[in-house]
This record gives structure tokens, C-alpha cells and sequence, in this order.
């Protein structure tokens, strides 16, 4: 569907107000169209539509209006000319890697992603004669030694899961525009407020909704966003045809995320903030990793390409899994679960859960140890958050 006129409107007022389109009843919130297909009123009206010489909905797998006000709200947010929502963050990824490639292509994807994201570029997209390089992307120099000839697609995740490695995504856009390729940027770790990066260069970014968007542990939900020409030459026919499209109750549980997302974020990085800079100082950790702390491995690139610091801590405690387990189990308002992203604070062991079918070598690449875990920061109050932190700390010792 197309996009509605570029207003000049900040992120809060585009997350309230983009992309709504009311009926004739003029309600309030945005409608839930829960229907599957649409009646034409003549023949040739139908006709006419499938022609796409008239504008309309023809069937919810292609497009809904309650999951178009979603994409419409996503491109304003984002700053892009087109979207595409799905089913699920990986129905995203898996659509937005695949849509374009064929038997005899390359990809290069950075070795610090999402494990179901990691298995599509190395285990899946091989079966079908699609070769991958993974790479340590934190340097340039390991993305262009990996370029062959045939290389079509980079792919990467920044801040990465679990460990928040930050990658240049200005320097790997460069490198894709150098060869003609395309550059695939998966932010749901910086979500859209605290990184663009199609401003930074990339050329398709990808969200799990899942996550910040609907924010409130409800629903899963994707989004994929590019430029017109790319969706309608490479995605447009693939959605259609394969359908990972997204439910439209779905699609109105995340417009409602979006109307709060600003403020959420806002409270749950500052309230990260505060946490990171707390275990920093503890004796019971080996290290904090956090994106908008000094010593955060890539701060420089950091302060360049991020508009804020992340919702998410890594930490590492001294006594390994005994002292991580013991920690999770000692904590009361932060839950053990390996969901991120929402009101309620998660943490969760990526050793044993999320990262467990790497083999220890993979796992020590990415610097996931024993004793390492991932915190979401939610909206509970910090004091509260902090005070559960420091006594399960010292039970875990
Ligand atoms: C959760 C997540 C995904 C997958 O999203 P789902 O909605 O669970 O399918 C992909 N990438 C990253 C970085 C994620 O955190």
C-alpha cells in the first residue's frame, strides 16, 4: 500500500497519529478489520482491482487496513518509503534475506546474531545454494576480506544479542554500496528511536514487534522496511506468495504499542542507565556491558551512530553458571525469561537458554561465557529494580 504525504512531525505526535485512517463511524482508536477477504461491488470492480487499476484491499494475506495503518506508522517513524508487516520478527528476517537471493549468491553476516537469525543465513539459506561468511563485524576489515564476487547481501544486528557488540553500520552501508549490494540492518537491541539505519546508509531495516514495539509482552509481530523500488521489485511478489503476513488483532495491539514507545524506552533506558552504572561498581561482576558507558568495547562508534544508550545490559558474574543461576533464582521483581523488551524486567542465562545450541567455541567468539547474562530493563521503578539487584547479588556472592 502507499504511504500517506511526509508530515513534519516529531517521533511522538508520527507514533499517536500516522498512518490512522477512519472509518465512517470516525472512531477514536484505530479500527480492528478482522475480516479475510473483501466484497466488490460489480464485476468489473473486481476486476478492476486485481488490475490494480483501482486501489483497495483484496485479500488479508497481501494487505489489511488495520495492518496497513501498522506500516504506515512504521515508515513515518522510520523515515521509509515502504513496509511490510509480519507474523513475526523471524517471518521479517527470513523474508527480507531470502525475497532477494538466489541459488549461487553470497552473504555476509555478522557472527553476534540472534540464534534463529544466525541458523536462516547458516544452516537454511546453504540448502539452497546460498553460501554465507560469517565475520567478527566489529571490523571493517573482516566485512571486506569476506566480499567475493558474488556477495549480494550483508547482513548484521547492532547492539547484538546478547553481548551488545556494536557494529559501524555507516561503514558496512559503504562497503554494500561499493559492490552493489545490499545492506540489511536487524534494530530491534536499539529500536527505532535510538538508531536509524537507513539514515546511516543500510539499505532494509527489520524489527521483531515482539519486542519495544508492542513492548507489553502481548503479541509477536515484525516489520520489514525499505525503499518502494526494492520492496516492489524483490519483496512485494515474495509476501504475497508465501505469507508471513500479520494478523490484523495483531497489527492493532503493536499501533497501540506504538503510541507509547517513545515514553517507554525513554523511562526503561534511563532506568538502565542507572543499573549499569550500579553493577559497574560491584565486586560480584567481571564485567557490564552497556551501550552509553564509556567503556563500553565500541563507545566511539556508539556515540556516532546512536541517538541513546539500550534497554539491555549484559553482565558477567565472577562465579560462573552456580553464581548466574543462583543470582536469577535470588531475584523477585526481575523474572527469569528469555523474551526481551518489555514492561516487566527479564533476565535471562544465554549460555543454557537462547545461545545453547552454539558449540562452546561459537559461544566463546561472542564473548558468552558461564557467568553471562542478559538483562532487559523494564518500567517497574529503578529503586525498586536496584534493591532487587544488590540482595540477589549478594546471596549469589
Ligand atoms: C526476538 C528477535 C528476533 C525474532 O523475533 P520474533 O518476533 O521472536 O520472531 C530477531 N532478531 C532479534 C535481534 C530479536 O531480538
Amino acid at each position: 500500500m502507499t504511504i500517506e504525504k511526509k508530515r513534519n512531525w516529531k517521533p511522538a505526535t508520527q507514533l499517536v497519529h500516522s498512518g490512522t485512517q477512519r472509518s465512517g463511524f470516525g472512531e477514536t482508536s484505530e479500527a480492528i478489520y478482522l475480516t479475510q477477504g473483501y466484497v466488490y461491488d460489480t464485476a468489473e470492480a473486481a476486476e478492476a482491482r486485481f488490475k490494480g487499476e483501482e486501489p483497495g484491499f483484496i485479500y488479508s494475506r497481501y494487505a489489511n487496513p488495520t495492518v496497513d495503518m501498522f506500516e504506515k506508522r512504521m515508515c513515518a517513524l522510520e523515515g521509509a518509503e515502504d513496509a511490510r508487516a509480519t507474523a513475526s520478527g523471524m517471518a521479517a528476517v527470513t523474508a527480507a534475506i531470502l525475497c532477494s537471493l538466489k541459488a549461487g549468491d553470497h552473504i555476509v553476516a555478522a557472527r553476534a546474531l540472534f540464534g534463529s537469525c544466525r541458523w536462516v543465513v547458516e544452516t537454511l539459506a546453504p540448502r539452497y545454494g546460498i553460501e554465507t561468511t560469517l565475520v567478527d563485524g566489529t571490523k571493517i576489515e573482516n566485512w571486506e576480506r569476506a566480499v567475493r564476487p558474488n556477495t549480494k547481501l550483508f547482513f548484521l544486528e547492532s547492539p547484538t544479542n546478547p553481548t551488545l557488540e556494536v557494529i559501524d553500520i555507516e561503514a558496512v552501508a559503504r562497503l554494500a554500496n561499493s559492490i552493489g549490494g545490499r545492506l540489511v540492518v536487524d534494530n530491534v537491541f536499539a529500536t527505532p528511536l535510538q538508531q536509524k539505519p537507513l539514515t546511516l546508509g543500510a539499505h532494509i531495516v527489520v524489527y521483531s514487534a515482539t519486542k519495544h514495539i508492542d513492548g507489553q509482552g502481548r503479541c509477536l509481530g515484525g516489520v520489514i522496511l525499505s525503499d518502494k523500488k526494492w520492496i516492489d521489485e524483490n519483496l512485494h511478489d515474495y509476501f504475497r506468495h508465501t505469507g508471513p503476513s500479520l494478523s490484523p488483532f495483531n497489527a492493532w495491539n503493536l499501533l497501540k504499542g506504538l503510541e507509547t514507545l517513545p515514553v517507554r524506552v525513554r523511562q526503561q533506558t534511563e532506568s538502565a542507565g542507572r543499573i549499569a552504572n550500579f553493577l559497574a561498581e560491584r565486586p560480584e561482576l567481571a564485567r557490564v556491558i552497556y551501550p552509553g558507558r564509556s567503556d563500553h568495547p565500541q563507545a566511539d562508534v556508539v556515540r556516532k551512530q546512536m541517538l541513546g544508550g539500550s534497554t539491555l545490559i549484559c553482565l558477567d558474574l565472577k562465579g560462573g553458571k552456580k553464581s548466574a543461576f543462583a543470582f536469577q533464582n535470588a531475584l523477585d521483581v526481575v523474572l527469569i525469561s528469555n523474551n526481551l523488551g518489555d514492561s516487566k524486567s527479564l533476565i535471562t542465562h544465554p549460555a543454557t537458554t537462547t545461545h545453547k545450541n552454539l558449540s562452546d567455541e561459537a559461544r566463546a567468539e561472542l564473548g558468552i561465557g558461564p557467568g553471562t547474562l542478559r538483562l532487559s530493563v523494564g518500567l517497574e521503578d529503578a529503586d525498586d529494580l536496584l534493591e532487587d539487584i544488590e540482595q540477589a547479588l549478594k546471596i549469589a556472592g
